[in-house]
């Protein structure tokens, strides 16, 4: 079974976790808004009312993910059932454009700001030739999908039933377990920690290799 896995927004705590995969050899896609980031890092929100969450600069994004899977997470993150579907259709296609023309290849992936898919614009990704859009429904297995452009993934990194997951992925002979997250939310040493120990014990499974989320759809 492949471990395949997703992390979004493009935040400084990227850089540690992108080192932390690349010393299990871990692969993983990152979705990324490329409106959002400036000549420098910057201040975003505050999570959870007190730690300051940063984007990176843009002229670091290129050095940062090396390596890894980029996908188009639009070119601001606002939700598509905030907006008209015009400017839905303005976040989409700029935001890939973008991707493309600093990474220099080809984007395939999506992932829906906020999970929020109406059905103008699931099509709209669809149109604008996305293998796959992810959204944040939970299910396993979740390939192969009904609808690749409603991409369910088998958790959140932080589920209670992360574990769970995983063993009825296994049991039911899924071809890959998938899970998604935002680095941000690692905010104590103990909480790299615990992840940390959960990348090994993922990596310790013979049954189980590191791949690709775009590998699935190739
Ligand atoms: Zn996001």
């Amino acid at each position: 079974m492949k471990i395949v896995q997703c992390w979004d927004d493009g935040v400084e705590d990227d850089i540690r976790l992108c080192e932390l995969l690349r010393s299990f050899g871990a692969q993983a896609t990152f979705n990324l808004n490329t409106g959002l980031h400036g000549t420098d890092r910057g201040s975003a929100w505050l999570f959870r009312g007190e730690k300051e969450v940063r984007k990176l600069a843009k002229s670091e994004l290129v050095s940062v993910y090396e390596g890894f899977e980029i996908a188009n997470h639009t070119l601001t993150h606002l939700s598509a059932d905030k907006i008209d579907p015009a400017e839905w259709k303005r976040e989409v296609l700029e935001g890939r454009a973008r991707l493309e023309d600093l990474f220099g290849r080809r984007i395939a992936g999506f992932a829906y700001p906020f999970g929020h898919c109406p059905p103008h614009a699931v099509e709209t990704v669809r149109e604008a030739g996305h293998l796959y859009a992810r959204t944040c429904a939970n299910a396993t297995p979740w390939f192969p999908p009904t609808d690749p452009m409603l991409l369910a993934a088998d958790c959140y990194f932080l589920s209670p039933h992360f574990w769970e997951r995983y063993a009825l992925a296994k049991s039911s002979g899924a071809p890959a377990f998938y899970f998604w997250g935002h680095s941000y939310e690692l905010c104590s040493e103990d909480d790299w920690k615990s992840f940390e120990e959960k990348l090994r014990r993922l990596d310790s499974d013979p049954d189980a290799e590191w791949g690709s989320l775009s590998g699935m759809f190739n």
